[in-house]
């Protein structure tokens, strides 16, 4: 038995490691090697092969390819889902997953905290090009989202915590409510990550990860991945890779994969630094809110504790008790913390999200006047504090 043959039987940190590396059997290297070649021999009748599927045997890197393939081990066991798929962005995961779900005159009902491009997809271009009906749901209320639920549902899709408020909503409780509807529940759980929260042993059907953020972890490569069921994952392999083109290239899926090795280790840093400025915010006065699922405060504390055992994650917003431009000092004023979008590295990354954002209406009131999106990284949680607390004395808070 090769080593990536081991079941979910290991705990999370030796899977993290092995589960998809093995001895190259050419080179006795004891890390598997990047292939980048486009094609792989064919067998010899290739008259009957599948040509519109994803087949075990690679046969084109558009399809399937060595590198992919070991990625999708290891994410399918991290998540603890029957397969997986391994695609070139999260963008390209989720697109991937509505194009090979949902038809027109399907209804989708999905959180009114989302990635930007999800709410673009679900709540403009599918609609308007493709005909399929979508209801925006404050997601954190389970009756709201039952109200919504018609009798062309397809599809639930969740983020939880979400970006960019950290909203909680109870992937349990929903899941039950989608199953005895006969429609499926995708959750995003790129904030969580799979050591923090793991959708489907909470009933989620699908699984969405931006491995762009906490699994590869050093902010140098792109890629997205769906885990789920065999049948469903094989069904949006099949239109996200072979039909839409969304496939990862080789060489990021083996960045992707040496980063992830550490993702445990990484994630209870950002879990704990998160928590100790979120304490730290929450006790300045010039704050004027803090969300972070971590905080007793937060109204989704007491879900986040029951579905995110590992942790609460390391992105939480805040505002400040000041005008738009003070917000803009206050990031100029940081030493360590970096202004830029993207979340999970291993630095510490902020974003100012102004008052035009175009979905500031799904937004809670107290977002309204401009907030931060912080990803807090693995550097000294001191550090971090000192950095904050001299830029709000630069700014006068
Ligand atoms: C970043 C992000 C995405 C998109 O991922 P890309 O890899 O940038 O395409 C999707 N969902 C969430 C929650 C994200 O934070």
């Amino acid at each position: 038995m090769s080593k990536h043959t081991y079941g979910n039987n290991l705990g999370f940190q030796t899977r993290a490691v092995h589960t998809g590396n093995d001895v190259d059997q050419e080179t006795g290297a004891i890390r598997r090697p990047i292939t980048m070649a486009n094609s792989y021999e064919l067998p010899y009748d290739p008259s009957d092969m599948n040509w519109s599927s994803a087949g075990e045997k690679p046969l084109y890197t558009r399809n399937g390819g060595a590198n992919q393939n070991y990625l999708q081990e290891r994410l399918q066991s991290l998540e603890n889902g029957e397969d997986c798929v391994v695609l070139a962005s999260g963008v390209a995961a989720l697109s991937g997953l509505f194009f090979a779900l949902l038809k027109s005159g399907d209804h989708i009902i999905f959180s009114n905290i989302t990635y930007i491009a999800v709410y673009r997809l679900l709540h403009e271009l599918l609609p308007e090009k493709y005909g399929i009906e979508t209801t925006i749901v404050d997601t954190s209320d389970i009756q709201q989202v039952q109200a919504a639920i018609r009798p062309n549902t397809k599809l639930i899709h969740i983020e939880t915590p979400g970006n960019p408020t950290t909203q909680i909503s109870d992937i349990a409780a929903i899941a039950q409510l989608a199953h005895q509807n006969g429609v499926l529940l995708s959750v995003d759980n790129t904030f969580a990550s799979p050591y923090n929260q793991r959708p489907l042993e909470l009933g989620a059907d699908l699984t969405v990860e931006s491995l762009t953020k906490y699994i590869n972890g050093h902010g140098d490569a792109m890629g997205g991945a769906v885990i789920g069921s065999r049948d469903l994952i094989s069904r949006i392999r099949a239109d996200s890779m072979v039909n839409l083109g969304g496939a990862i290239s080789p060489f990021n899926a083996w960045l992707i994969m040496r980063g992830s090795s550490t993702l445990p280790l990484r994630m209870r840093e950002h879990n704990n630094n998160a928590l100790a400025v979120a304490h730290y915010l929450e006790g300045e006065a010039g704050v004027r809110f803090v969300a972070y699922p971590g905080l007793e405060s937060h109204k989704g504390h007491k879900v986040a504790k029951n579905q995110m055992p590992g942790g609460f994650g390391g992105v939480l917003s805040f505002g400040l008790q000041a005008d738009h431009d003070t917000h803009n000092r206050f990031v100029a004023a940081l030493k360590i913390i970096t202004s830029a979008v993207s979340l999970g590295h291993d630095e510490s990354l902020i974003v100012f999200l102004g008052e035009n954002d175009e979905r500031q209406y799904l937004y809670p009131e107290e977002f309204h006047g401009g907030f931060f999106r912080l990803s807090v990284g693995i550097e000294d949680a001191e550090d971090l504090i000192q950095d904050l607390r001299q830029a709000l004395a630069q700014v006068g808070l």
